[in-house]
């Protein structure tokens, strides 16, 4: 809701009747919509309805098979070609997928290298900087989370809070254009989503563009320009924070929020 770098008609990614299909039931089906850069957008919405799956489609982890997704102009995952569409190159969808930051609920670090090891390996071996310039990189991002004095630490001596601000730590050092984030703090210890929400309320004051499927509603209240809600695959809502929480748009969303709070 801070919302100050928010450009309205600059979408970086437009999702366009995206459907995903797992043997006999739709996991998404018909979603549609729009994130311009410097936005904020949470996407609430009961287990199993499609967030998860959603977020895997906009950088191909999950291949879609009905619809388009567009970041930065550019196909996500196929190529049209004389009137047909065709699955792309894996070195274009890598390509695309450098772009995107993802932060995962479970923080998956690699376990036998430092922080700082874990910072600097995507941008030296996936984006080809230099270890020096990756070093900087990484503690600038350090510093981003508070966590400069941890940088030569393995992973199993932080708790999940500093594990879950090195993985945002990392997916910053790749300089994303956004960054998706699937229940960042559902796997900590109540005690450790605070911190962990606090990084990435900096990041959305910053003007990072963040989808984040989250279960903290307060926090998708406070942080989010907008609010998707899915259920059953489908897209419910998509309205500014403030008018969804003011009114929420149906009686079951309405349910669902109470039970949330
Ligand atoms: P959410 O993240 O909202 O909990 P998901 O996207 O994980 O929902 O799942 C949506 C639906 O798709 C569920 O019914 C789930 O069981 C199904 N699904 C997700 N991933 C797979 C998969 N790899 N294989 C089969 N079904 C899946
Ligand atoms: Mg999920």
């Amino acid at each position: 809701m801070y919302g100050t770098m928010t450009a309205p008609d600059n979408p970086l990614l437009v999702v366009e009747n995206v459907g995903k299909r797992f043997s006999a039931s739709f996991a998404i089906e018909d979603v549609s919509f729009k994130l311009n850069r410097g936005e904020t957008v949470a996407i609430l919405g009961p287990s199993g309805s499609g967030k998860t799956t959603m977020l895997r489609c906009i950088n191909f982890l999950t291949p879609y098979d009905s619809g388009t997704i567009r970041v930065g102009g550019r196909l996500v995952g196929y190529r049209e070609e004389g009137g047909r569409c065709l699955r792309e190159k894996e070195a274009n969808i890598a390509d695309i997928r450098k772009r995107i930051g993802f932060v995962f609920q479970r923080f998956n670090l690699f376990p036998h290298r430092t922080v700082i090891q874990n910072l600097t390996e995507g941008p030296v071996y996936v984006l080809g900087l230099s270890v020096d310039a990756a070093i900087e990189r990484a503690r600038r991002a350090l510093d981003l989370v508070g966590l400069r004095y941890k940088e030569n630490e393995w992973p199993d001596q932080l708790s999940g809070g500093q594990q879950q601000r090195v993985g945002i730590a990392r997916a910053l050092c790749m300089e994303p254009d956004m960054i998706l984030f699937d229940e960042a703090t559902s796997s900590l210890d109540p005690e450790l989503v605070g911190e962990v929400l606090a990084v990435i309320r900096d990041l959305a004051l910053s003007g990072m563009t963040m989808l984040l499927v989250t279960h903290e509603i307060a926090f998708a209240r406070e942080v989010a320009d907008r609010i998707l809600f899915m259920e059953n695959g489908r897209l419910l809502a998509d309205q500014p924070a403030e008018v969804f929480f003011a009114a929420p748009p149906s009686a079951r969303i309405a349910q669902f929020l109470a039970r949330s709070m």
